[in-house]
């Protein structure tokens, strides 16, 4: 098998590289690249770790992960899903590759819809090489493409693909998308495997549901969440898989084959950021609200630049269809003559060449600063 001509160097390598080296020649970057939240990692998720590593938990931990964990992890889904249905991994990466790697055989095809999370292609070619992707873009104003999903399902098809709230759109299921979702996959026999890795992370206060809540789908059903962006545990490695038990059974021995266990202490981490309720969040997702309204306005007061206010997670999709650029050239523009980072919308499927990715996880006077840049390249052009 030849790999590096399945998956090739991750799509934004390239550019943050070159960030790296500008940035160390003194040039002043503005990087809104990022993929992570800009909150510290609340002070008692550090202290359970601490602790744990005090108590001497820095050896392999069961396979599947800790059972506290994973009866906090039960607790938070009502019960839906038993601790013996639950697998923890070191990521959500983690836990998408293990779940593909378990279900996916030679030449199933899997639907994953564009705009995308930019690994999902890799991680379904490293999970099965031969496996047939077939990526179809969201509706213009980024709803659900359920008619078009319906049209591409064939006896091949083994999985659908969705991530709500969504990367890098920063949209939102509707009660009646979820509905039809929910159909499509109790009226079919292929899995859904939802990413709901930003699922704590909405403005106005609102609440996005979880696949896991619907009873009549759970044998082909795989919810993958973590800890990464709602308690800024990056570094932790932190993921978790839900799904049947025979499935877990499957994808507990792969991960006991490649990852042994997850770190062991960070797993204390977690049990304590599950055992008290996300209050840091709340300020959190207000800041992440009035990050994206001025960016909003800011934006499409400009002549060449659209968008959508986004309703959850930390980006924004800026539309530069008006700049008659690809997205890759444009990206290199900003950062060779203006030095700011943005993600090429290309590596998010070639749908979106006509798009780049603005982080929200950054303070409102750093988007000011980027601001002030497009209206220079405004001007510029
Ligand atoms: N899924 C989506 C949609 C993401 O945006 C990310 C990270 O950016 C991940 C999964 C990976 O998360 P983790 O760092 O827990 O592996």
């Amino acid at each position: 098998m030849h790999l590096d001509s399945l998956i090739g160097d991750s799509p934004t390598l390239l550019l943050s590289t070159k960030a790296k080296t500008l940035a160390a020649e003194g040039k002043k970057i503005i990087n809104l690249a990022i993929g992570e939240p800009d909150f510290k990692t609340p002070t008692h998720i550090i202290a359970a770790t601490k602790k744990a590593l005090d108590e001497g938990f820095t050896t392999y931990s069961t396979p599947q992960g800790l059972i506290e964990l994973r009866s906090a992890i039960s607790d938070k889904y009502n019960n839906a899903y038993t601790a013996a249905e639950v697998l923890v991994v070191p990521g959500a990466k983690a836990a998408l590759f293990t779940s593909l790697a378990a279900i996916l055989k030679p030449h199933d095809e899997v639907i994953i819809l564009s705009p995308y999370y930019v690994s999902y292609p890799a991680l379904i070619k490293l999970a099965e090489p031969t496996a047939k992707i077939i990526t179809i873009p969201l509706e213009d104003n980024f709803s659900f493409p359920l008619e078009k999903i319906k049209a591409h399902l064939n006896s091949k098809t083994k999985c659908l693909i969705v991530n709500y709230p969504h990367n890098p759109t920063g949209q939102i299921l509707k009660e009646m998308e979820i509905n039809s979702i929910v159909q499509l996959v109790n009226d079919n026999s292929f899995y859904l495997l939802s990413d709901e890795i930003y699922e704590l992370m909405m403005f106005n206060n609102s609440v996005h549901p979880t696949f896991a809540a619907f009873k009549a789908i759970k044998d082909k059903l795989i919810v993958i969440n973590g800890f990464s962006k709602s308690y800024a545990m990056t570094g932790f490695r932190l993921g978790y898989v839900l799904s049947n038990a025979p499935l877990i059974k499957t994808m507990n021995q792969i991960n006991q084959n490649i990852f042994t266990n997850t770190t062991t202490f960070s797993q204390y981490g977690a049990l304590s950021a599950l055992k008290e309720h996300p209050f840091h969040l709340l300020n959190y997702n207000k800041e992440l609200d009035a990050r994206a309204h001025y960016i909003h306005a800011a934006v499409t007061r400009l002549p060449l630049f659209t968008g959508f206010m986004p309703k959850s997670a930390f980006y924004y999709f800026l539309d530069i269809s008006k700049t008659n650029m690809t997205s890759t050239d444009f990206a290199n523009t900003l950062l060779t003559k203006y030095g700011l980072v943005v993600t090429p919308g290309i590596a998010f499927g070639t749908d979106f060449d006509h798009y780049v990715r603005l982080s929200l996880a950054v303070s409102i006077r750093t988007l000011k600063e980027a601001v002030v840049i497009l209206e220079a390249f405004c001007k510029d052009k």
